[in-house]
């Protein structure tokens, strides 16, 4: 099940420049991933041959792109496994799908005495709309704490997911430390409470094998842009049922049935959830990413990410004053390397290895509860794509170790 990396790299044309004057080694897959060039060809192409808006004209440019974006829309939802394009809604990104839920669903569900559960592990834009949420209505915001291995720490569950909580939103794929949580069982036990579940996907669709019909989620978020396609295009996939009973979101053109001075109806879904103009010519090329990740096949993507994780975990253990966050293993987490280098702040060891054509993300990931739990301002860290190398991560060691050498290493 390996994939030819070689090939690969050669579908990514940035992946060929030159950063500092050091051919570039692309390790921040997990703030976004590089485009092959068919999906830079699709959105050209779209440009050139195919732009008319869609859902509105009633001739051929207009039938054909509305053709494109539906087909587009089909891909996505066979991708993740939902059994109809229906509960599959264009938005432009994770966070924006969060939003909408909270929105269109928690305003309508939510009120004083009620809880929202949350992780310590998640991305602000996970927490974000939630605070909003409960600090409107009256509701709780209560979280599930991490362990020090950078799991959730389960035992504590049964405590915090009771009859009060209506919703509990989690990450598959932690941003920071790669886990990978167990969300089906964590679906399960919210709705044996009577809560829904909202899955963020934005760190798994890209690598893994997602299956939101087997996941048992009510609502599932991700972003087209960390799957090789293009910017400001993300799904919120929903349960048929809850998104006819809730919404709309945004009002405008698009989304309505029939309007009045006094009154208004709505489309059907996935469409009452889409107004205005819609990011047609991105959605078009995100149709193209996934046909791209079709043909290697995630199993192999996947293969390939353990692979290069668990070498990255051996090379860091060598390295001397580094700490790893996250899981020891390379089975309970993705491609996803989150770690601190003793006397050496996270963003003086970004610059140091730009200067060696390395990009890495230093910082707090936007997940600053996580970073209070792991007592840390920051941290480095490297993610993986499919088109990344042990070459690669043996640069990033070199850069490692070249900033010891010249911020000293202080034992600690
Ligand atoms: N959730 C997680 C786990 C993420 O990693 C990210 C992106 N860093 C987001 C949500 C937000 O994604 P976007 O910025 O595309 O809305």
């Amino acid at each position: 099940m390996s994939i030819d990396v070689a090939a690969i790299r050669k579908d990514f044309p940035l992946l060929a420049r030159t950063v500092n004057g050091k051919p570039i080694v692309y390790l921040d897959n997990a703030a976004t991933s590089q485009k092959p060039q068919c999906v830079i060809d699709a959105l050209c192409q779209f440009y050139q041959a195919s732009n008319a808006n869609v859902h509105r004209g009633i001739y051929a440019l207009s039938e054909e792109a509305t053709l494109l974006y539906e087909t587009s829309r089909e891909k996505v939802a066979r991708f993740i496994g939902a059994p109809s394009p229906r509960s599959t809604v264009y938005t432009r990104n994770t966070t924006e799908a969060i939003n909408l839920v909270s929105h269109a669903w928690g305003r309508l569900n939510l009120k004083a005495g009620d809880e929202v559960l949350i992780t310590e592990m998640e991305h602000h834009s996970n927490i974000v709309p939630w605070l909003l949420l409960c600090q409107e209505t009256g509701a709780t915001l209560r979280s599930l704490p991490v362990t020090e291995d950078g799991l959730l720490d389960l035992s504590e569950l049964d405590s915090l997911l009771t009859e009060r909580t209506r919703l509990f939103a989690v990450t598959q794929m932690s941003n920071v430390l790669g886990t990978i949580n167990p969300v089906r069982e964590l679906v399960a036990k919210a709705h044996a409470v009577g809560a829904l579940a909202l899955v963020d996907g934005a760190q798994s669709v890209p690598h893994l094998e997602v299956d939101v019909k087997e996941m048992g989620c009510d609502f599932f978020a991700f972003s087209a842009h960390k799957m090789l396609g293009p910017t400001g295009i993300g799904v919120l996939y929903a349960r048929e049922e809850l998104l006819e009973k809730m919404g709309p979101f945004l009002g405008g053109g698009e989304m309505i049935s029939e309007v009045y001075l006094d009154h208004a109806t709505w489309k059907d879904i996935p469409w009452k959830y889409e107004a205005g103009t819609p990011n047609f010519a991105d959605a078009v090329a995100f149709g193209v990413a996934i046909d791209y990740l079709e043909k290697i096949g995630m199993k192999a993507v996947r293969q390939h990410e353990k692979e290069l994780t668990a070498y990255a975990l051996r090379v860091l253990e060598n390295v001397g004053g580094v700490k790893v966050f996250g899981p020891p293993d390379a089975v309970r987490r993705g491609g996803v390397v989150s770690f601190w280098m003793e006397g050496v702040h996270p963003h003086d060891l970004a610059q140091v290895l730009d200067t060696e054509g390395v990009c890495i993300r230093a910082g707090h990931h936007c997940a600053q509860p996580l970073m209070r739990r792991l007592r840390v301002p920051a941290t480095a860290r490297a993610s993986f794509y499919l088109y990344n190398t042990r070459d690669e991560i043996d640069v990033l060691v070199g850069g490692l170790k070249k900033a010891t050498e010249l911020f000293g290493h202080v034992p600690g």
